[in-house]
């Protein structure tokens, strides 16, 4: 349901990716679902993208605003309603995703690439803007977008800044021979600016520069400002806690519902149960596993990284088969990752299944069809699986830290573990199994998972409140 919120501010939410057209993360989710929840509820907020392909594949209709030279590329500034579209193909019109190439590499050219990005975001929040429409706010998301408050800064009439940090390991460091070409002030390449250890940092900048800081959970805006957690950024953002909060990500609750997912073999709810045996062997079909019934089926699905601690499900998985159960896994990144998961399949013929790739219909179907969700991750500014995954009544078994500590209720609706080691993992999927054995009980967790409310009204009522106390307070 959408929040009621009488604001008539002007946001303009800056991103590097947006659902469907280009996702490679929660990014994509949260900037597909947060604009659009703050829309239904009659704020008027525009999104501002890159033109990739995919991106101006769909935006056919769109009317050319304006053209404007920024850092020495031609863009042309695209209107497409809710949408604003940078559109400069010799940058983003390329083959890949946002930030790489097919094989995998970062572009050379990112910090040029998102550097005009952010200055055309910029340029539309101050009265130089070639647009009518003018934000009174400007919302930037992750090191793609962070340049923005920097080049703000300092401008005598300017829109109100929030960065918001999905992931602070993810920065945008960069030669510092750029700072001349970026255009940003040589003054501000100092310790207490963007330098960050002889790197430029594009992260950094918008965490110093920006008037309001948010990050997507409150636990992680806690952690952030631990050395543990803090990415060696720990201090600036100590510093800056008076203006820093946490608000907790929804979910698109329309596209996760396994009582309208076309995607799943059978759809079903919390009155319907017995439904989700039948998704549970479509999985087991899929994967090549042998359809049974009671065997739990263990399911994960996300990016191979380090920060997922697909190192430590690996580590996990012969003491995991062997409780036993059959494990799923879906994913793509790091190669060392994808290798020892498949040299955990090799080892487990008809147990472990490993699809290497991004699939969506495949991400819903190990949702619907798993008895648990594995999440062990070393640290999750916020997380979605384990929210799909309870609202699929599949409970989470999850790392304490970070969005799984503010989503997963332990013991009620999931698991969760303290230790980023393999054997804590190991003791929280017995923990779970034991309840799965019981019935009664884990049909109470499955429903309790289900119960809980994950959609954006709440979220969407918090950013609101944030923009309009900053829209309202005259800038620097
Ligand atoms: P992060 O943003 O750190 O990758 P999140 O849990 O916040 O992690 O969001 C990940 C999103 O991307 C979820 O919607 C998840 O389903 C999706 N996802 C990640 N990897 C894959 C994949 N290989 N195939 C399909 N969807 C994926």
């Amino acid at each position: 349901m959408a929040p009621s919120i009488d604001s008539s501010a002007r946001v303009l939410f800056v991103t590097p990716e947006c659902a469907p057209m280009t996702k490679t993360g929660g990014l994509g989710d949260v900037s597909a679902a947060l604009p659009e929840a703050l829309r239904a509820a009659g704020m008027d907020v525009r999104t501002l993208l890159p033109g990739y392909e995919e991106v101006l594949g769909v935006m056919a209709h769109a009317q050319l605003r304006a053209s404007v030279r920024v850092l020495g590329f031609d863009c042309r500034l695209l209107d497409a309603g809710a949408f604003i579209v940078v559109d400069c193909p010799e940058l983003y019109a390329r083959d890949g995703s946002p930030y790489q190439s097919r094989d995998g590499r970062d572009w050379d050219d990112n910090p040029v690439r998102f550097g005009v990005f952010c200055k055309l975001a910029a340029l539309l929040a101050t009265p130089d803007s070639p647009l009518a429409w003018r934000p009174d706010l400007v919302h930037c998301n992750d090191w793609p977008a962070a340049l923005a408050p920097v080049y703000l800064h300092g401008e005598r009439e300017r829109a109100a800044t929030v960065m918001t940090v999905h992931n602070l390991a993810f920065q945008g460091l960069c030669d510092p021979a750029l700072v001349g070409p970026l255009e940003v002030p040589a003054s501000y390449f100092t310790p207490d600016g963007l330098e960050f250890y002889g790197k430029l940092s594009f992260l950094k900048g918008g965490l110093v520069y920006a008037d309001a800081l948010t990050t997507v959970s409150p636990t992680y805006a806690r952690e952030i400002q631990t050395p543990d957690f803090g990415s060696g950024l720990d201090g600036l953002l100590r510093r800056r806690r008076d203006v820093l909060t946490g608000i907790l990500n929804g979910i698109d609750t329309q596209t996760w519902n396994p009582a309208t997912d076309a995607r799943i073999a059978r759809r079903y709810d919390a009155g319907r149960l017995e439904a989700k045996a039948e998704n549970k062997a479509a999985l087991q079909r899929r994967l090549h596993l042998p359809v049974d019934e009671d065997l739990p089926l263990l399911g994960a699905v996300g990016r191979f990284t380090h920060q997922k601690g697909i190192d430590l499900l690996a580590a996990a998985a012969d003491e995991l088969v062997a409780m036993p159960a059959q494990i799923v896994v879906l994913g793509k990144g790091e190669p060392e990752h994808q290798r020892e998961l498949a040299a955990v399949a090799a080892r487990h013929p008809g147990r472990v299944a490993v699809a290497i790739g991004f699939n969506e219909d495949l991400a819903h179907a190990i949702e619907a069809g798993a008895d648990v969700f594995l999440m062990p991750s070393r640290f999750e500014p916020c997380g979605l699986n384990q929210m799909y995954s309870q609202r699929y009544g599949t409970p989470p078994v999850a790392r304490a830290t970070g969005g799984l500590v503010d989503t997963v209720i332990d013991g009620v609706t999931g698991f969760l573990f303290e230790s980023a080691e393999s054997a804590a993992l190991v003791a929280a999927v017995r923990r779970a199994l034991a309840a799965y054995r019981d019935p009664a009980r884990w049909t109470r967790i499955q429903r309790a998972a289900m119960a809980r409310d994950f959609s954006w009204g709440e979220a969407a009522r918090r950013y609101a409140d944030l923009y309009r106390r900053l829209a309202t307070v005259p800038q620097r």
